[in-house]
């Protein structure tokens, strides 16, 4: 089951779980008293999406990797390594440390 994130995360607001605005972030679904504050969050949300888990990242994310030039972005050290495993099974020991 997806975990909810109850609170409005722009106003700080409760909001009820049947809230006609929300997002769904992958593994988590956000709720929102009103579309002004779906809004909002949409302009700030980060654009760095995680390729394991599909989970929006911030910039300020620490676990990140070089890729053929550009940065990608994971939510967690363990994303990352699930990633490193899946694209370079003979690199693994070359992983980027930051
Ligand atoms: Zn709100
Ligand atoms: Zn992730």
């Amino acid at each position: 089951m997806n975990h909810i994130i109850s609170k409005d995360p722009i106003c700080g607001m409760s909001v009820e779980k049947d809230s006609k605005f929300f997002l769904d972030d992958c593994h988590r679904k956000i709720l929102f008293c009103s579309k002004p504050c779906l809004d909002q969050y949409l302009k700030r949300a980060p654009k760095n999406v995680d390729p394991v888990c599909g989970m929006r990242v911030e910039n300020s994310s620490p676990y990140t990797l070089e890729k053929s030039g550009h940065k990608l972005f994971f939510c967690s050290v363990d994303c990352r390594a699930v990633y490193q495993r899946r694209q370079d099974p003979e690199h693994q020991s070359k992983c980027i440390d930051l």
